[in-house]
């Protein structure tokens, strides 16, 4: 008897556990691997950064072990375990020396920190928070410690300002833009968010970056590219993320700004499929949990032989700095349109809208959040 060769699962982030979970309502039978680099364990990665304020470790923040995982999913799942290289034509992968074959094979690798060079000491301080073992090190390395310096004034820059703050850190912030999340929202938007955070005691210094860091005594001294200097202790790199893409790219498969996939969540070869932050489906890399789920149901269907195209509603984003509530409905990057804005002080209400009047896309802070659902009923869909 031959062998049943697996469906091949690499990555147990919300896109390999979830889609490991859709498939398995579907198919109780083929063998399932799952291989993570990281040590398996089951989290919600938007719990990074509110984990300050709601006091939880790391280790609170688990919800399954991998071996709960494993029976759960009736899989066998490799732990800290990388995959090396991928071998289409042979549908086969390889840890290192080892091969591996596949039947199918579903690339959820993720996306990775973008890093930016500091001179000087940086590197004992520098923390990215991209995964939940990140999240214990700079936990670790906090403990005891008061002054963090952020850096990127971005989505998730101004979450863990937020967070970091409620934690009791005093938090500076340096970023290049002249505005918070730039690529979101407009600057009336952004400006409701940055004075709803500076009232908690942020300190923004925009438009400018971290030139290099000194060690001195207990602390560090950052140096800033207008000349001025901050004392901090830890820095958290905050400054965006970027699919990876490497692997697929050595092994022929077609790429953009994430792994190329059609509607169907196949890349350009047939028995490779990518969802998650690492897949830029029929165009689109949107880094955040909706459009990840979306995809594992449609893709759950796919590998079970009913071929299922993945679509994408309306996708708000609920940003988290309670410091000033922001939802955002990120326009889709071809539509054309302009922002038109409406309300002061906290409370903005922008839309973005078409030349014929069509709403695509918004940004409501403080009180107007309460219209979100109001307005998500005439949005159009991001994939449709
Ligand atoms: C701090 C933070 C807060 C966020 N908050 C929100 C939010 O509020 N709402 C929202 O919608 N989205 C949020 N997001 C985005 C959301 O969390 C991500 O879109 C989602 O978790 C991505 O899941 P993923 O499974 O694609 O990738 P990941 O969770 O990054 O998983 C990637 C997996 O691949 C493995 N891997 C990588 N390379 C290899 C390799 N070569 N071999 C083997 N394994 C490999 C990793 O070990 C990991 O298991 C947030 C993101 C961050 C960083």
């Amino acid at each position: 008897m031959s062998e049943t060769l697996p469906l091949v699962i690499i990555g147990t982030g919300l896109a390999g556990y979830t889609l490991a979970k859709e498939w398995r309502k579907l198919d109780s039978q083929t063998p399932l691997l799952m291989i993570t680099a990281d040590d398996g364990r089951s989290y919600s990665k938007p719990m990074l950064s509110n984990g300050f304020a709601k006091g939880k470790t790391a280790e609170a923040l688990v919800m399954a072990e991998p071996g709960a995982m494993a029976e759960q999913l009736n899989a066998r799942i490799f732990t800290h375990t990388r995959v090396t290289a991928i071998d289409p034509g042979h549908c086969r992968l390889w840890l290192g020396e080892e091969e591996v074959r596949y039947r199918d094979l579903v690339v959820a690798w993720g996306a990775e920190p973008i890093r930016v060079p500091v001179a000087g000491e940086a590197d004992a301080i520098l923390f990215p928070i991209n995964d939940l073992e990140d999240y214990a090190r700079f936990r670790t390395a906090a403990e005891g410690k008061q002054r963090v310096l952020i850096l990127g004034a971005g989505l998730i820059g101004c979450e863990f300002a937020n967070d970091l703050r409620c934690g009791g850190y005093e938090v500076d912030v340096v970023a290049p833009c002249e505005q918070v999340m730039p690529t979101l929202i407009p600057a009336e938007a952004a400006a409701a968010v940055q004075t709803g955070l500076e009232a908690i005691g942020v300190r923004f210094h925009l438009g400018l970056t971290l030139v290099s860091l000194r060690r001195e005594a207990d602390h560090y001294v950052a140096h800033l590219s207008d000349g001025t200097e901050r004392i901090c202790d830890l820095v958290v790199s905050a400054v965006g993320l970027k699919p990876r893409v490497d692997l697929a790219q050595a092994a022929g498969l077609a790429v953009e700004r994430g792994i190329v996939v059609n509607r169907e969540l196949q890349t350009s070869h047939a028995h490779i499929y990518a969802l998650g932050d690492c897949a830029e489906v029929d165009g689109v890399n949107l880094m955040y949990v909706m459009p990840l789920m979306a995809c594992a149901r449609a893709l759950a269907k796919t590998l079970t032989g009913t071929p299922t195209a993945v679509v994408y509603g309306p996708m708000p984003v609920t940003v988290k700095t309670p410091a000033c509530p922001l939802v955002v409905a990120i326009p889709n990057k071809q539509s054309k349109g302009d922002w038109s804005v409406e309300g002061n002080g906290s409370d903005i209400k922008a839309l973005y809208r078409d030349a014929t009047g069509q709403l695509l896309g918004y940004a409501l802070t403080g009180s107007a959040v309460s219209e979100k659902l109001t307005l998500n009923k005439t949005l159009p869909p991001v994939l449709a």
